[in-house]
Order: structure tokens, then C-alpha cells, then sequence
């Protein structure tokens, strides 16, 4: 029988769930990916993300044809390219691997209705995740709502059921693929996809993935106490491989897991394995609780007033240009905006930032993250935003307010962070960098800055923000 793999976020030809129930159901394999016009149409043309996926589809490419396959590269919608080329190649079924954001969900279903009516099947599997959301339930068999207890039970499920984290091979039925047609046209170019030419802002697929994890793995025994300081970089990078599945979450667990049970991971390793669990976390919360992405998770904050009007336009401006005056804050903006990565004590500092001493609404942050972070997720970005509003499931309490300077000379006691990210500050000292307003003016001219020129002045007063937020969530004080 012949059938169809169409790759999303999953582009990879190892450890693959679909390509293996595929080349294990079906003698004619063919395989397809679709740059999305829906998606890409209104992206900058510079935009970095489909830099990573255009250069991780060449090694998706590659891989394939070293099985003695390939990767036929379309564009358009899917809706209509898909089950266009399903009948062109008369497939049986299309298989994916299953996607659990809710746009992703409502296209699926239709995906499913269209290729029905022409008599083809329509296939989902777990791959993305290690439990998906019906698979870590509470001892009345609910769902969790508080990650400790979450994750305890999902540590436990694997437990029973280590099977679970087993690879779908792919090489031992590579005989199963249909070779490529000849005169398979080249995979189109940057240009010809209508974007700029430019490097990934990541080494990008599967090389890249197994590169960063390798050289992560050496660091790994440090990690609960590094993972912390951004100055250190000693995080794992491997965000950016796990929202387009350049790697397997399985084989990440699997070493993980490996390492906290002999030892060789120290502890570093099962805190990176909780960090992982977080990921499912907010999986299982966005995939049950879906009108999280335009409200709150805890409705009674659905009544909170933010700020509005011209002032907190100019604000939240401010906040996306980095330069509120809070020096770890805009340096930590400026590292989104320059490089599409934030450090994620510092995604915590500037969300909290917005909204507790800006007062703007979290939904307008979470869309600016989501058009400028590589490794942008609506379940994790949407869970890290609310977690930082106290609008979230087991959210930051919303009376617990980040002071911008007391995070600044906690994990940036040296100021290297901020020196790296905003130059005009280089000059001052580990004690000055992190409230320069504090400093004398004839001490900062002599380092060559004058405030409200060469740096700003802070555009808020934090205790004056932080007795505002208080006010503002009073609304909440009964439900919280
Ligand atoms: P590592 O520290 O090496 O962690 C390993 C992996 O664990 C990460 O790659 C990620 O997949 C997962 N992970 C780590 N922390 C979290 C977390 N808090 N929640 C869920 N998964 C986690 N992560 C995204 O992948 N996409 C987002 O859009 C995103 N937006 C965020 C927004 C806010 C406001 C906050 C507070 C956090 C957000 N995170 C997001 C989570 C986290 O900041 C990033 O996953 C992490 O910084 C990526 O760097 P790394 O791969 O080096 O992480």
C-alpha cells in the first residue's frame, strides 16, 4: 500500500512516530512538507525561524536520501496541498505526527473530513510529547493544575511504563520508501519560499540539535545551579530543536533520565529532566484548557483593568525597544530583539516587568515574544506569561512582585549580562550598572554617560509600580 508522511514540527528521519508506523504499515512511503502560505505570508522576510526550518529541511533532505528516499517540498495551504498531492500519488492514508495547538487541532479535523471524502485515511501519533493530556491524571482521574504534583505522577507513569520513552526506528525499514522520482526538482531556495537569504540563528537540524545536545550533556552536572545566571549561557539551547522536532523528546528524556538514576548527571540532570516535564505541563494545559490563549487560565482575572490609554502605549513601546531605564531589562530585550533568544530568567524579569511595573495587559507581551522568539510555543509562552501575571495555573502568587533591581544584582551580580547587551553602560562598575539613577552624575559623565541621553531614565519608579499592581489585583484578592 502506498501512504504519505507530511512533516510539521517534526523534522527529523530518526526516532520518528509517524514514519515509522508508516514504513511499518506500508510498502510505498513518500514524505512531504509544506511551507504554509497562512503561516509564512505574514512574517517579516528576514524572519529567523524560517531560516532554522529552511536549512533543517535540507538536512531532513539529506537524511531521507541517504535512506534512499526524499523530501517532496511543496507551498501553499495544506488544506488544499495535501489532499491534492494524496491523490496525485493515490496514497491510502496520510500520517502525521499529532499536533496539539488548538489552530493546529481545527486544521487537523478538516485535514481529516476533506481526505475521508476521497477515501483516504488520516492518521495522528504521539510524538511531540512524552504524555499527552489524558495520560497524567490525579487520583480521581482529573486533571492536574500544579506542576509538582504533575510531576511527580508523569515521573511515576514512566516509571510503570518505561516502554514509553523506546524509539520508532526508521533505518531498518528504509526498504519500505519509494525512491525518489527522477528528475525530483531541487528543494526551493530562501528566495524562492519570498525570503531573504541568511544563516539559522542556531546550528539547525538534526546535526545541529545532536551538536548542542552533546556538547550540553558535558555541562549538564552544573546546570541546577548555572541554569540561573544568563551571563553563564549554560542552558541547553535545544528549545528551538524541540518546537520544530529536530530532535526527539524521547532520546533528550531517555539521556536525561539515565544520567540522575547512575549518577553520571549529578543533580543537574533531573532538574533539566523537570524542566522537560514543564514543557509537557503546559502541553496538557493548553491542549485542555484552550481558552487560556485569549484569557486567563483563573477566569475571576479575567477582571482585571490594565493600563491603557497613550501613556501605556509609550510604555509598553519602551519595554519592546529596551529602554525602560532598567538596565537587566533592556538588556534582556535587547538579547530578544537582536538574536531571537532570551534567557529564561530573564523571560520571567521582563514579563513581570510589563505587567507588574508597567501594568500592560500580559496578552500584548506574549504576542511580541511570539513574533520574535526562534523557539516561540503558544503552550510554553502562553504558560510562561501567565505564570509571570499571576493569571496562570500555579502562577508567581500575584502579590509576589520581581523587584528589576534586586534580580539584576542577584543573577547579574557583575553586571557582564547588561556590559554585553547594552554597550552604552560598559563603563560602570558591578555597583553601579544595575540602578545607573542612583549613581552621581559627575561619576556617570566620567564613564560617558549622561542619563536620559546615552541611557534612560527608568520610565516607572518600581515601588510606586509595585503599590499600583497591588491595587490592581485587589479585584482578585477573594478568588486568588
Ligand atoms: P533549557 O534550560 O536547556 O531547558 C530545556 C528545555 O526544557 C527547553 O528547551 C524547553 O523545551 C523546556 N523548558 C525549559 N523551561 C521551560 C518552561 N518554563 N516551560 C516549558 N518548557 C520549558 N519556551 C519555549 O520553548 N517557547 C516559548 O515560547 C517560551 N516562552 C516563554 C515565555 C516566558 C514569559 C517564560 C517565563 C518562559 C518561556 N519559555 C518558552 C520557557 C523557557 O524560558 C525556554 O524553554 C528556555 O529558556 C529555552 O532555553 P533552553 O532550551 O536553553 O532551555
Amino acid at each position: 500500500s502506498n501512504s504519505l508522511v507530511w512533516f510539521r514540527r517534526d523534522l527529523r528521519a530518526f526516532d520518528h512516530a509517524a514514519l515509522y508506523q508508516a514504513l511499518t504499515s506500508s510498502n510505498r512511503v513518500h514524505c512531504v512538507f509544506v511551507y504554509d502560505s497562512d503561516i509564512l505570508d505574514p512574517l517579516p522576510r528576514d524572519d529567523r525561524r524560517v531560516r532554522f526550518i529552511h536549512a533543517s529541511i535540507a538536512s531532513l533532505d539529506a537524511e531521507l536520501r541517504r535512506l534512499g528516499a526524499c523530501l517532496i517540498v511543496r507551498q501553499g495551504r495544506p488544506l488544499e496541498v495535501v489532499p491534492a498531492l494524496a491523490a496525485e500519488l493515490d496514497v491510502d492514508a496520510v500520517l502525521v505526527c499529532a499536533d496539539y495547538e488548538p489552530e493546529a487541532v481545527e486544521r487537523d479535523a478538516q485535514m481529516e473530513e476533506r481526505l475521508r471524502a476521497d477515501g483516504r485515511q488520516f492518521l495522528k501519533f504521539k510524538d511531540q510529547v512524552i504524555f499527552e493530556q489524558h495520560e497524567v491524571l490525579t487520583l480521581a482521574k482529573g486533571p492536574f493544575s500544579v506542576f509538582t504534583p504533575y510531576k511527580n505522577a508523569w515521573l511515576k507513569r514512566l516509571a510503570a511504563m518505561p516502554e514509553t520513552l523506546a524509539a520508532w526506528p526508521v533505518d531498518p525499514y528504509a526498504h519500505n520508501f519509494a525512491p525518489p522520482p527522477s528528475g525530483t526538482p531541487a528543494l526551493p531556495s530562501l528566495e524562492e519560499i519570498g525570503f531573504a537569504p541568511g544563516e539559522p540563528p542556531l546550528p539547525a537540524g538534526m546535526e545541529g540539535a545532536e551538536m548542542l545536545f552533546e556538547d550540553f550533556v558535558n555541562r549538564i552536572a552544573d546546570y541546577g545551579r548555572a541554569r540561573d545566571f544568563p551571563a553563564e549561557d549554560s542552558t541547553s539551547r535545544l528549545s528551538v530543536h524541540l518546537r520544530f522536532g529536530t530532535t526527539s523528546i524521547r532520546h533528550l528524556v531517555r539521556t536525561a533520565r539515565q544520567m540522575a538514576e547512575n549518577g553520571a548527571g549529578g543533580a543537574g540532570a533531573s532538574v533539566w529532566l523537570s524542566e522537560l516535564i514543564w514543557r509537557d505541563f503546559y502541553s496538557m494545559i493548553l491542549a485542555r484548557n484552550p481558552h487560556v490563549v485569549e484569557r486567563s487560565f483563573k477566569p475571576a482575572f479575567d477582571a482585571l483593568a490594565w493600563e491603557s490609554g497613550d501613556e501605556a502605549e509609550e510604555l509598553f513601546a519602551a519595554w519592546c525597544e529596551g529602554r525602560t531605564g532598567y538596565p537587566l531589562v533592556d538588556a534582556a530585550m535587547a538579547q530578544l530583539n537582536q538574536t531571537g533568544f532570551m534567557h529564561n530568567r530573564l523571560r520571567m524579569v521582563t514579563a513581570s516587568f510589563l505587567t507588574k511595573d508597567l501594568g500592560v495587559d500580559w496578552r500584548r507581551g506574549e504576542r511580541y515574544f511570539a513574533l520574535k522568539l526562534n523557539d516561540y510555543e503558544l503552550a510554553s509562552n502562553n504558560g510562561g506569561w501567565q505564570w509571570a501575571a499571576s493569571t496562570g495555573c500555579d502562577a508567581q502568587p500575584w502579590f509576589r512582585i520581581f523587584n528589576p533591581v534586586s534580580q539584576s544584582t542577584r543573577f547579574d551580580a557583575h553586571g557582564e549580562f547588561i556590559r554585553e547587551w547594552v554597550p552604552a553602560l560598559k563603563l560602570l562598575s558591578a555597583k553601579e550598572i544595575h540602578a545607573p539613577w542612583l549613581v552621581a552624575e559627575e561619576v556617570l559623565a566620567e564613564k560617558g554617560v549622561v542619563l536620559g541621553q546615552d541611557y534612560p531614565l527608568p520610565v516607572v519608579e518600581h515601588d510606586a509600580a509595585r503599590k499600583r499592581t497591588l491595587e490592581r489585583f485587589a479585584v482578585v484578592k477573594k478568588a486568588a
